[in-house]
């Protein structure tokens, strides 16, 4: 496939929501509803023996369990539950995790430092956590207003998500998990969240891809308070290209939008939309910016407060990026300020 040419997308419809496609044999494709703008997430069921393994679980809500309680009853027809794969902490992928493992009795499969953030996400702010994002906020620039909005706006992360899981099996990336007697090899990739697991199916072709790589938004690269100097945007761009490694003809299952081939021309279109917003920085970065200035620059000036901590964090990892490449200088003040 060249450059120039589309991604493809084999299956001319969506499941409806609660409803379900099978993409491979023994492969099904699951949407449920979000509450939120992406709406939907996609989720994957997968015969395993006697029974089902599950990828991905869905935001908590009474709309979802009701879905689940209804496949589980009709289409698994009481057949096990032998695997409950979770791909990364965020509350549309973990959020039923809990209500399954309870409705199932199967275990739970994750990265250690998913688990682990999924605890510390449940937790609410502690006082010093409350100061320290907040200073994180103040020291990107951001003016009163927008502080307020910010700092007193309700974590996403805890909505959707009521409880954590209390025990879990680890997957560990390099190694592989087996399902209906297959090998599925598991990829961890830091950038988009900690250890984030993408099932690769080498025999068949397939990859269950998570937040990682998605058809037609680019996943939340995001520097938190909690290291404001990480550097998530350089773990995410290896990622793809290790992922650049599989077969262009590769089937890949995104957590949100369309299953489609093309995984090399997508993962060239998530690069050079990086590209471009680093290239928009260092050019506007030839006079002194604060990180306010910057967020401006690549998103404007007009988002909401949930779009706006996204934003910060964001922009923040293309700062840092851009540091640590050396490409930006940033100087010491309270608001540190980025120069060429
Ligand atoms: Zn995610």
């Amino acid at each position: 496939m060249s450059k120039t040419e589309k991604l493809s997308y084999p299956f001319a419809e969506k499941p409806s929501f609660g409803g379900l496609l099978e993409v491979s044999e023994g492969l099904f494709w699951l949407r449920v509803p979000i509450p939120f703008a992406l709406d939907h997430i996609n989720l994957w069921l997968l015969r395993d023996g006697d029974g089902w393994t599950i990828i991905d679980t869905g935001f908590f809500s009474a709309e979802v369990a009701t879905i689940w309680e209804r496949l589980l009853e009709e289409f698994c027809a009481g057949a096990p539950i032998k695997k409950i794969v979770v791909t990364h902490f965020h509350p549309d992928h973990v959020g039923m995790a809990s209500w399954l493992v309870e409705r199932t009795g199967a275990e739970l499969w994750m990265s250690e430092r998913e688990f682990l953030t999924v605890h510390r996400v449940c937790q609410p702010y502690s006082e010093r956590e409350i100061t320290v994002r907040a200073i994180f906020f103040e020291r990107f620039g951001l003016n009163e207003k927008q502080l307020a909005s910010v700092v007193n706006a309700r974590s996403s992360d805890v909505e959707g998500l009521p409880e954590a899981p209390v025990s879990y099996r680890r997957l560990v990336g390099g190694q592989t998990l087996s399902i209906n007697g297959e090998n599925w090899n598991l990829f961890s990739f830091a950038g988009h969240s900690p250890e984030h697991i993408c099932l690769h199916n080498a025999e068949r072709n397939l990859l269950i891809s998570g937040d990682q790589v998605l058809p037609s938004i680019s996943p939340n690269i995001s520097v938190t308070f909690y290291e404001p100097q990480a550097n998530p945007l350089a773990e995410y761009l290896n990622s793809l290209s290790r992922l650049s490694e599989l077969n262009e003809e590769t089937l890949v299952l995104p957590s949100h939008g369309s299953v489609f081939q093309g995984l090399h021309r997508r993962i060239d279109q998530l690069e050079a939309g990086h590209q471009k917003q680093l290239d928009r920085l260092l050019e506007f970065c030839r006079q002194p910016r604060d990180g306010k200035e910057a967020l401006e620059a690549m998103f404007g000036n007009r988002l909401s407060a949930f779009n706006l901590s996204l934003g910060v964090g964001e922009a923040q990892a293309h700062l840092n990026y851009l540091v640590a490449k050396r490409e930006l200088k940033q100087n010491d003040e309270f608001i540190p300020h980025y120069q060429r």
